[in-house]
């Protein structure tokens, strides 16, 4: 059992939809007070709703992750609301797939400014909150696209999947003298409500290639998250976790039917 997080002030970025809002689950069924931050209000009001209805302290900021202005805003706001900011999950993302062939140099751009200058950005405006605590903790969503594997399609979101960790082994450095630790969850196949739309065939053939045979769930991220977050973690810093069910161990098709 790790510590608790009972009323330590989080923010989850993306925590309106899919694998950010099963990190806001997580660590507000611990108690924690969470903020969840993203663009589309209505997401954010439906996603406040159910957690408050299991008993969640939960509040959101609309806010634009690739913008500095609107970054600085909500994690100020935040701050201010929740007395303080102790967790940070950075986690928005989007992942556009486009060939590079086809590809609008715009589109690289969009991708990585919300992919990989949010990280820089939210890491940025929570750093003054960490160091008025003297402690602080950092969860940077990224992927085993990128970092491990590859997939026609998304060169750029796969390149700024793997700038996070590039970000993150020095940001580890400059953040100790914060006391902060930040590390990353780098997850592999996780069900969430964009999936459902490519039907139950599809899906059991994304699972049949995953060892432990099924997709991951939101809150397999979250536990990981919650993880580094925790007390007991406070002592990694600049690593990372692939959170996969063995997803990326097969050296060969082969490999997944000899199971
Ligand atoms: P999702 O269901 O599409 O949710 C994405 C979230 O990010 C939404 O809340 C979205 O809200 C928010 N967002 C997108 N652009 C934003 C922006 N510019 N400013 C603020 N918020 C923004 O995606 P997901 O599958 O949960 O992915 C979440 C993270 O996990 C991403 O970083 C993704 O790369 C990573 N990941 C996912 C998987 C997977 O299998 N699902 C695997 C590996 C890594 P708005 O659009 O309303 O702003």
């Amino acid at each position: 059992m790790l510590t608790s997080l009972k009323g330590k002030s989080v923010i989850v970025t993306g925590g309106s939809k899919g694998i950010g809002r099963g990190i806001a689950r997580v660590f507000a069924a611990t108690g924690a007070r969470v903020t969840l931050a993203s663009r589309g209000e209505e997401a954010l009001r439906a996603a406040c709703a159910e957690l408050e209805a299991a008993g969640g302290d939960v509040r959101y900021e609309i806010c634009d992750v690739s913008d500095w202005d609107s970054v600085r805003a909500m994690v100020d706001s935040t701050a201010a609301a929740q007395g303080g900011l102790d967790v940070l999950c950075a986690n928005a993302g989007a992942f556009p797939q486009t060939k590079i062939v086809d590809m609008d140099p715009s589109e690289w751009d969009q991708v990585m400014a919300t992919n990989l200058r949010s990280a820089f950005l939210s890491v940025k405006a929570a750093i003054p909150h960490f160091e008025r605590a003297g402690k602080g903790r950092v969860v940077l969503t990224s992927s085993i696209t990128g970092p491990l594997t590859g997939y026609p399609g998304w060169s750029h979101y796969g390149a700024s999947k793997a700038g996070q960790l590039g970000f993150l082994r020095t940001a580890a450095m400059e953040l100790a003298r914060y006391n902060t630790t930040i590390n990353a969850v780098m997850p592999g196949n996780i069900y969430t409500e964009g999936l459902q739309d490519l039907g139950q065939e599809y899906l059991d053939g994304m699972a049949a290639a995953i060892p432990l045979g099924r997709l991951g769930a939101v809150e397999d991220i979250g536990n990981a998250a919650l993880f580094f977050a925790s007390d007991e973690a406070g002592y990694i810093t600049g690593q990372q976790i692939v959170v996969d069910g063995g997803q990326t161990l097969p050296e060969s098709l082969e490999a997944i039917d000899e199971i």
